[in-house]
């Protein structure tokens, strides 16, 4: 078989990198939970009845990877004047999976990282009310940035521990893992009826409440317990 000939030039996959390691974890899809904290589901205008959790998706080049030391800098993007911060475990799949249950759902799981579902709230709110897809409200240039990844051969299967951010050293969001609605072996178990999930697939899980409007100068600090911390400035 001839190699394959592109007409434009071929772009590296994005990737995330792993914590304690030179490898990298490509990233194929990205999905995102919407309102599985109560609190958050409440302040965003909905309740918190055990309704099935719903899903969106981000384009996978949506990611921006920050490794420590080094702080983030994302532009405050464009066509929004109301850009919201939502801090979130994001599960990173390591195996292809469908039809999970609760049970197995462990075992498609890569690792954990802090990441951040950036939401151009203006433009999400106007198109819900419209009954349109979200689409340019969470997928757009810079909207998932991530910290490393975390093997679960590190850490273990997460199900509870402090999710925390802080704008300027102070708190916004504080929740535990614990909270979730769905916990993440459902949050796959229902995803798997829609989609295989594949290696390379990452997923949002949802956030907890006290999303807010960040703007240029500010610094973001999310931290989830055991994992590498995510930190971030917004410039203009
Ligand atoms: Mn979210």
């Amino acid at each position: 078989m001839p190699a394959t000939t592109y007409a434009i030039p071929l772009w590296d996959p994005p990737s995330v990198p792993i914590a304690g390691s030179n490898e990298r974890f490509p990233v194929r899809h990205i999905f995102c939970v919407g309102r599985n904290y109560a609190d958050h589901a409440k302040e965003m205008g909905g309740d918190a009845a055990k309704e099935p959790p719903f899903f969106f998706t981000k384009a996978a080049d949506a990611i921006v990877p920050v490794v420590p030391p080094n702080v983030g800098r994302i532009r405050y993007p464009k066509a929004t004047a109301n850009l919201h911060h939502e801090l979130e475990l994001v599960v990173a799949i390591g195996r292809s999976a469908a039809d999970l249950t609760p049970e197995r759902a462990g075992e498609c799981i890569f690792g954990y990282a802090v990441g951040l579902d950036l939401t151009r709230r203006d433009l999400q709110n106007d198109m819900r009310e419209k009954k349109r897809p979200w689409d340019i409200g969470k997928s757009f240039a810079q909207a998932a940035p991530i910290a490393p990844i975390h093997r679960v051969s590190e850490t273990g299967i997460l199900a509870k521990g402090a999710i925390t951010l802080e704008v300027n050293g102070v708190s916004r969001q504080r929740g535990d893992l614990a909270d979730m609605i769905w916990d993440v072996a459902h949050t796959l178990a229902f995803l798997t009826k829609y989609y295989e999930l594949l290696p390379g697939d990452l997923v949002f899980t949802g956030t907890p409440a006290g999303v807010a409007a960040v703007a240029p100068g500010d610094r973001l600090e999310g931290r989830i317990e055991g994992l590498t911390p995510l930190v971030l400035d917004i410039v203009a």
